[in-house]
């Protein structure tokens, strides 16, 4: 437990957080909607400092992230809590869940884990990822601090809901994002998710200004947001106020926590890449087996420059500085 910030007192032992969209009212004794941070006499505390549900070294496919160094291992760690509810959500485990009081766990320390990350030689950083790191962004924050100060590289994976002043801080940490944009209707975001839209929309905005990498996922749930007038909404908003080449993963949805629909069928991704790549330069499918959507081409002279078959990655027509080898168009930032 850690003392929390980004909240202020309404009024005796009464406050209201200010990290995320929601600002939650939180009485005496009560936790926000996440079910991570709680008021105990009158000040807000992170519940989960220092807990972690999972530790792994991944490629960093898995995030997903395909532009940011392809082909690395990345320290991935993640915690409990969320402050969505996503009917579909495929991690609710962790999510949508509290850590056993019964049982204590064992605290991490971020001195600790960065030790872990630098352990393997090819890791090139940590990721906080799994459950939405933003309720836990004390822990997270303190961790960045010191993996920054080792020369390791900082990637969230996050749904984006957050209030502008905690990004602001999180963007002068974090080095790569991928942001989850679920739906692109306010409708699907308060009762599938129960959040909104615009906030997402804004964070988007702020980190592709800020200069730091961006990559965008938008799981496909059948009957949900498989739409394809609000999908192709969507790419067009992407494409105008974020740039053609923004990264654009399709993921395909299997039945999970309180949504019983069929998976994703392949065809409607394959049919939503061909639309979405009409406006985008790299589009991606995930979570599947399919020939379509893996590979990176080059958007000027149609290159095949990083070959992947599920996570092993080739990085075949591109050099030292992420340009086509062909034709010598700028790719990659980071390689
Ligand atoms: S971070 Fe948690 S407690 Fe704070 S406003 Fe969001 S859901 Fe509520």
């Amino acid at each position: 437990m850690k003392a929390a910030r980004y909240y202020e007192e309404l009024q005796r032992n009464t406050l209201k957080c200010n990290l995320c969209p929601h600002y939650c009212v939180i009485g005496d004794g009560k936790q926000g909607i996440c079910r991570v941070r709680k008021n105990t006499g009158g000040e807000l505390f992170l519940e989960t400092y220092g807990v972690v549900s999972s530790v792994g070294f991944d490629p960093i496919e898995k995030k997903p992230l395909y532009h940011f160094y392809p082909g690395s291992e990345i320290f991935s760690i993640g915690s409990f809590g969320c402050n969505l509810r996503c009917k579909f959500c495929q991690n609710w485990q962790i999510s949508q869940e509290t850590p056993n009081g019964g049982s204590p766990r064992r605290q991490n320390s971020p001195e600790s884990l960065v030790a872990t990350a630098l352990e393997n030689k090819s890791n090139i950083g940590i990721a906080f990822t799994y459950n939405e790191p933003i309720v836990w962004f004390e822990f997270m924050m303190d961790i960045a601090a010191i993996s920054r100060k080792k020369g390791l590289k900082n990637v969230m994976v996050t749904n984006g809901f957050i209030n502008r002043e905690p990004l602001a801080e999180l963007i002068g940490l974090i080095d790569a994002f991928n942001v989850d944009l679920k739906a692109f209707t306010e409708d699907f975001y308060k009762h599938q998710t129960f959040s909104k839209l615009e906030p997402v929309k804004e964070t988007l905005k702020i980190i592709r200004k800020s200069g730091r990498h961006l990559e965008i996922t938008n799981l496909v749930v059948t009957g949900l947001n498989d739409n394809m007038k609000d999908f192709t909404e969507m790419v067009k908003w992407i494409s105008g106020e974020l740039g053609r080449d923004t990264v654009l993963h399709l993921s395909r949805y299997f039945p999970n926590y309180k949504t019983s629909a069929v998976p994703t069928p392949v065809g409607i991704l394959e049919e939503f890449h061909a639309l979405a790549s009409q406006s985008l330069d790299f589009v991606y499918l995930g979570n599947l087996t399919s020939t379509t959507g893996q590979d990176t081409k080059c958007p000027q002279c149609g290159a095949k420059v990083i070959n992947r078959s599920r996570y092993d990655t080739w990085i075949s027509g591109l050099d030292k500085d992420g340009k086509c080898k062909k034709c010598n168009h700028k790719i990659l930032e980071y390689i």
